[in-house]
């Protein structure tokens, strides 16, 4: 780039991570090129974005983001640039460098690195901040947020991810104005659920969320469930979930994002379906509008895909059938594609007590078992069957329900 002329430097969270010694998820460029300028010094590059358009440059599997500088409204373009209750609509205009830092969030994320010399460009005392540990947003924290509510998010994260103090500035408006999360498209929020729990630091995450009254917003049912019972079953068996994420993060496991949601949601679910059953509905019925109801419930805030409602639904399905295991069921259960996490998910109701742990216990040993033992652990419990286990598994053949959790309608 700077041999054809242009200024180039990386900005936002590579500096601010390469600063810390840490390796940066990905590398983003700021420049004074038009996006079509870069397209002509990178081949290797392509125009995305039709709102903002920005060049992706392919480096082998890297792929660097290069954005040119963006300025700040003017009196011919500022004309329905906010919206009535302060957010930004349009953030197009390209601009210069000084421009191009207002724009951005917290003072740390606004360094500029220039490639060619190595120097950093600071104008709002960054480096400052990052020496100290300082979270703090450039300009007035308030207008910031009204801009941008999904910022309040980022503080958190970065609080958390950085080891930073959030600055008492912009760390006092978060708990008046943690509402205005509920403006966001629930698909941005999804995303930036899977940053803020998928970051290594799940547990440390959800108290700062719930201490700015922030979660609340993301997952209403679930933070209903946690006032009403906040020292019993659902907050153990959170604490818990989300502690296991964290553990597989640091072992480089992979963590499935709806398994934690699934998690998030138990209790609504589990309190939604003793309703029913309450009501005189059957047990499987129950949990399967249970789930349906709860999932419809919470893509209002957070959407995920169609297919990890599906996951969640199989996961939560699959609890009731661990009890059952006369017959060939415990040995069909095995072969369930999602025995594996149900599994997980009973194992981590047995250790927060929310199920039998001897139950859970035969899972765990039955699964590793040879055949003639599992033939065995089959008869034990075969002798366990009474009237009410016949008069359910009758039930599961007429209807199928347990096998077959049906689609879930999402919208
Ligand atoms: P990481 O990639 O580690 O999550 P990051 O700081 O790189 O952190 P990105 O979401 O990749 O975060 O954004 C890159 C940069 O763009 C940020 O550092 C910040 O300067 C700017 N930015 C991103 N989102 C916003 C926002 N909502 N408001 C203002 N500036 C933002
Ligand atoms: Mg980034």
């Amino acid at each position: 780039m700077n041999k054809s002329g242009f200024d180039a430097y990386l900005v936002g969270g590579c500096v601010r991570d390469l600063l810390l010694g840490c390796e940066p998820k990905d590398f983003d460029v700021a420049t004074n090129a038009s996006p079509e300028q870069v397209k002509q010094v990178f081949r290797n590059s392509r125009l995305i974005g039709r709102r903002f358009r920005l060049a992706h440059v392919y480096f082998g599997r890297e792929i660097i983001e290069v954005a040119t500088f963006r300025g700040t409204e003017n009196e011919n373009n500022s004309r329905d640039r906010v919206h009535e209750d302060g957010r930004l609509l349009r953030d197009n205009i390209y601009g210069t460098i000084e421009e191009d830092v207002w724009r951005r969030d917290f003072t740390v994320n606004a360094l500029y690195y220039n490639i060619q010399d190595f120097s950093v460009v600071d104008y709002v005392g960054g480096m400052t901040d990052h020496q100290a540990g300082i979270l703090q947003l450039i300009g007035d924290p308030e207008t910031r947020y009204r801009e941008d509510p999904v910022r309040m998010l980022r503080a958190v994260r970065f609080a958390v991810k950085l080891g930073f103090k959030l600055h008492p500035d912009s760390e006092q408006p978060i708990h008046t104005m943690a509402d205005l999360l509920a403006n966001i498209p629930p698909a941005r929020l999804h995303d930036e659920v899977l940053k803020l729990f998928l970051s290594g630091h799940a547990v440390q995450t959800f108290e700062m969320l719930r201490h700015f009254g922030l979660f609340s917003v993301l997952f209403p049912a679930t933070d209903l469930s946690l006032q009403t019972e906040d020292h019993g079953f659902p907050r153990l068996f959170l604490a818990k979930a989300l502690e296991n994420t964290d553990i597989r993060i640091s072992e480089g496991k992979s963590v499935m994002p709806y398994f934690l949601l699934a998690a998030f949601l138990w209790d609504p679910v589990q309190a939604n379906a003793k309703e029913k059953i309450q009501q005189g509905k059957h047990e499987a019925i129950a949990y399967q509008e249970a789930a349906r109801e709860e999932i419809k419930r919470q893509i209002k805030h957070t959407s995920f895909p169609k297919r990890a409602g599906l996951a969640m639904n199989e996961v939560w399905t699959l609890q009731a059938r661990f009890k059952r295991r006369t017959g060939t069921r415990a040995l069909k259960l095995l072969t369930h594609p999602r025995f594996r996490a149900a599994y997980d998910f009973l194992l981590l109701r047995a250790e927060t007590g929310g199920a039998d742990p001897t139950l859970a216990a035969w899972w765990t040993k039955f699964q590793d078992t040879n055949p003639a033992e599992q033939e065995q652990m089959m008869k034990g419990t075969g002798q366990q069957k009474n009237k009410s286990h016949r008069r359910k598994s009758r039930y599961q053949k007429k209807t199928g329900s347990t096998n077959n959790p049906g689609p879930i309608r999402q919208q």
